[in-house]
Formats: structure tokens, sequence, C-alpha cells
């Protein structure tokens, strides 16, 4: 047995003289002994296969799945483009979570068993279709983004291994890149995928497309005449952008010929309905499948509009994240050696290259926002969202979705972004029990205005999730008519003249347009643009 593998990590070991040391290791030796594991105690090492080689990538296929249906379907399309074989999983389901629950470790939280089992079932499904797993094992890969931290994002990797291993597909590669490595995440001449400038522009591509594509849809859908037209418009949208995609074509002309899909839905912005903004963990809100029971379709036909989350606003965290540490870094006595110490770095260009990027980001944001007719959208600002959040959730602390979510629910009541905050807390998540139940419960105190619900999506708890939120809807209607009277009120305006002046403005018709945002519905904001 080697016993340096016992004691060598083993604070103060080195500070011992020799014949302490030989004195310590003969008593480890006779301890591990005793206890029968003297002669099979090595340290446990994952294999964890993860890449595949320059010249299994023309037959191999990457699967790829975790983000919204429009987003996963553009990531496939743009790693299509620049040369990879890749598909997309179906959206999890309730098949997914029984599958997870199955073969992943206890007390998993909700979206890693969605997640992992989506996987297991989908290769289950392949050895069905007649392949057989020694093909799958070789042949297929799934991608999905990594990442260190606090929560079990930093242990999903494990997690697939194990459910793949107890499945049956052991030694099936799951390709990781790490969400906060970037381009740092050098990947050796033999690797297959290669982690470099285009691929990652191909997935900001997708990211920004997904996003701008999704957030159409969902402010038009609640308004549209002839009910379907919105999503044949989003199908059709969808379609456009992967075809770009996939040719490495203007993904911008295709954003210009979505506005044009888009713009022939007919809409009637003037019907009162609650603004409700869907914030949470990560995954759990944005998904549009079982793992958050449909909520967003469950709201649009309670009649709500849904103010979702886009993806760039997850990397503006991120980037807010890495300027920050860079920032705490600089206070401290001396540079740190640490793996993002500031030990022979120039922390001043680091900032620098990260606000550039953040600025890029926005502006590339903007851009495809204009060009698909997504006007006036507001983008948060994470600075003040985490000085909003500071007081009741430190910035410091890490995991989920941090004090974003903190800061999101006080900025939504103070800038009357939306009638009703609800939170999605996967069932088993750390990060969230504290931030939806803990701190939000003192904001929602604080903020009596605020219509705050938090909703647990463990998977099985569909009805009585969706009857709490229609009790709160219940609210959120009565505030938006409330707020629309108001509006009424204070233009002098009727709902009959107000549709009256609505027909003679081209412009306040338009599907793309939006009214500026001064209330929280867009049926008063429509009625106070047109007054
Ligand atoms: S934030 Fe919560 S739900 Fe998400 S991975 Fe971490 S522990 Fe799981």
């Amino acid at each position: 047995m080697k016993l340096g593998m016992l004691t060598e990590d083993l604070e103060g070991y080195d500070a011992l003289s020799d014949k302490e040391k030989e004195e310590f290791d003969s008593y480890a030796l006779k301890e591990a002994a005793a206890l029968g594991v003297a002669e099979s105690l090595t340290q446990w090492f994952d294999e964890n296969p993860q890449g595949f080689t320059k010249d299994e990538k023309d037959h191999i296929t990457i699967w790829n799945s975790g983000l919204s249906w429009s987003t996963d379907l553009f990531v496939s399309a743009a790693l299509r483009g620049i040369g990879y074989h890749v598909k997309t999983m179906p959206v999890p389901d309730q098949e997914s979570l029984r599958n997870g629950k199955e073969f992943g470790n206890r007390g998993q939280c909700n979206p890693t068993y969605f997640t992992v089992g989506n996987l297991i079932k989908h290769l289950k499904g392949l050895e069905a279709s007649g392949l057989s797993k020694e093909e799958i094992i070789k042949n297929h890969t799934f991608l999905t983004a990594g990442a260190c931290g606090p929560c079990r994002f930093g242990t999903y990797v494990t997690e697939y291994r194990k459910a793949l291993r107890d499945s049956g597909f052991e030694g099936f590669r799951v390709v990781l890149f790490q969400q906060q490595g970037g381009l740092k995440q050098a990947t050796g001449d033999e690797q297959g995928l290669e982690l470099n400038p285009t691929f990652f522009r191909s997935l900001i591509k997708a990211f920004l497309a997904g996003d701008v594509v999704n957030l159409m849809a969902y402010r038009i859908r609640p308004y549209e005449v002839v009910p379907g037209s919105t999503n044949a418009a989003l199908e059709q949208s969808r379609e456009l952008v992967i075809q770009a995609l996939e040719e490495s074509k203007s993904v911008l002309l295709a954003m210009a010929r979505c506005r044009r899909i888009f713009e022939a839905v007919e809409v009637n912005r003037l019907q009162p309905k609650p603004m409700v903004s869907v914030i949470g963990e990560f995954w759990a809100m944005t998904t549009e499948g079982d793992g958050n029971y449909h909520l967003q379709r469950f709201l649009e036909q309670e009649g709500a509009e849904v103010a979702i989350q886009p993806l760039v606003n997850w990397v503006l965290f991120i980037l807010w994240e890495q300027i920050r540490d860079t920032q705490r870094r600089m206070e401290l006595r001396e540079d740190d050696v640490a793996r993002k110490g500031l030990s022979g770095k120039e922390p001043w260009k680091k900032i620098a290259m990260l606000r550039a990027a953040r600025v890029a980001l926005v502006g590339l944001f903007k851009l495809f926002a204009n060009t698909i007719g997504l006007r006036g959208y507001h983008l948060p600002n994470m600075d003040e969202i985490a000085s909003l959040a500071h007081e009741h959730y430190d910035n410091e602390l890490r995991g989920g979705e941090g004090h974003m979510e903190v800061g999101k629910l006080i900025d939504s009541v103070e800038e009357n972004r939306a009638h009703m905050v609800i939170s999605v807390k996967p069932f088993g998540c750390m990060p969230s029990s504290g931030v939806s139940d803990g701190v939000q419960s003192l904001i929602s105190a604080k903020y009596p205005k605020a219509i705050f619900l938090a909703i647990e999506t463990s998977g099985d708890g569909e009805v009585n999730v969706q009857s709490r939120v229609q009790m709160m809807m219940f609210k959120a209607h009565q505030r938006a008519q409330a707020e629309f009277e108001e509006a009424m009120e204070t233009t002098g305006l009727d709902l009959e003249q107000a549709e009256e002046k609505l027909s003679r403005s081209w412009r306040a018709r338009r599907t793309i347009h939006y009214p500026p945002h001064k209330l929280a519905g867009t049926a008063a904001n429509q009625l106070l643009e047109l007054a």
C-alpha cells in the first residue's frame, strides 16, 4: 500500500521530523491493517472519458439539450455549421425524471434528475431503435455545459457518469465545456471538439438568436387574434435561423426575414393581461416542458403575458462575477497564486477585456433584437441588480442564480416591470431554498406591492403548483385590470375610443411595435401611448 496517499495531504505532515513521520506511518499502516483495507486502499479515480479525437469526428454524433427548445435547435444547427454532426435531444419529460431517479444518486436536485435522466432515456431509445450499446458508446457523445461552484451544477458530470455506468452505458462520453472557462479551455491538437473562437462565436450567435426569437413569440402570442398564428410564425422563424446557421449564412438576414414572418401575425394589444415575470433557478425557469410543468404555456392559458429570462442575462451575470472577483482579488495585500489568482497577471487588462466583452455582448443582442423587431427590450444592468440585492443577499454568495433572483424581484417591483413574479424553485435545490423560500419572503414583506409566488418543481406536484399559480393569478388579473382602468381615466380614453385611435395608427397597430414601458401591463402602456 502506498502510504503517501494517506499522509501527504495531511496538514502539518511535512513539518514532522523524519522520526515522527516514521512513527506516524507505522501507526497509519497498523490501523489500515486492522480495518482490513491495507491491501485494497487505492485512491478512487473516475476515468471520466470526455473527448473524442479528430479521427473520430466524422462518425461521432453529438447530442445536445438543456436550454429552451429554440436555443437547443439553434446550438445544434450552429455546430453543424462548423462541421460537427450534432442533433438535438427532446425536451426532458416525466420519463426522463424517472430514469434520473432510477440511475442517479439519492438526494439530487430536480434539474439533475431531469437532465441526466433525459440522456439515459435517449440512449435507451437509440438502443431500442436497433443500435447496439457498443455502437452508441463508440459513435455518440453528449455535449453540455459544466461549472465549478457551490451547488450541484459542479457535479453534474459525475452524475452523468454514475447514471451512465449504472444503466449499462459505461464509457459513453459526456463532452463538457466550462461555462466560465471561455477560450482558456485549451483543447489538444488531437481533440475532435475544438473550443476555439469559431466554436464560441457559433454558440453566441445561437444563444442570441434563440433569445430574440423566444422573446418575440412571448411578446406576441398573448395578443394574437388568430389562435396558433404566433406558434406557426415561430416554427417558420426557427427553420430560417436553423438554415442560416447550418449553412453558415448571415443570421442577421435570417432575423430580418423572421421579422416579416412575425409581422404577419395579427394582434390586439388592448387586452389588459397580467405581466408575469418568471425567474428562479436557471434550468427550471428556462425549460419548456415537464421540468416546470409547462409553466410558461400554463400562464399564457391563464391569460398572462409571460416575461421570460433570456440566456444573455446569464452570460452577463457570469461576466459580472468575473469582473467583481478580479476587483476583489486586487484588494488583497499581495497577488495570490491560486488558479484564478492575479500573480503574474495584469488585472486591469483582464477587467478591460471583460468589460469590452460585456459591451460587445449587449451591442450584439441589440443588433439581433432590432433586426428581428424586438423593440425597446430592457436588459438588466448587472451592477444595479447586484446593488439592489446586496442588502439582503450578499454578492459574494454564489451558486444557482446568486443574488440575481433577489435583485430581479426588487427591480421588477421598483421599476413596475411585472404585476406578478414567479420564482421556480426545483425540489432539492440548495441555493433556491435559501432564496425563494428564505430571502424572498423578506423582500415580499418589505415590498407589499409585490405579488410573489415561489413554486417548487418536484416533478409530481403539477396540480398543486397550478392551483397555487391560479390563486395568485386572480390577484394579478385584478391588478392588471385596475391599472388599465386607471390608464383610461388618466388619458380620458375609453376602450372604444382607444380602438378607434389604434385603427388609425399604422405604427401602433404593427405586430412588432411595442408601446414604451411606463406601467407593468402592455395594454395600459398601449393606451398611454395612443393618448
Ligand atoms: S442551482 Fe439548484 S437546481 Fe440548479 S444545479 Fe444548483 S442545486 Fe441544482
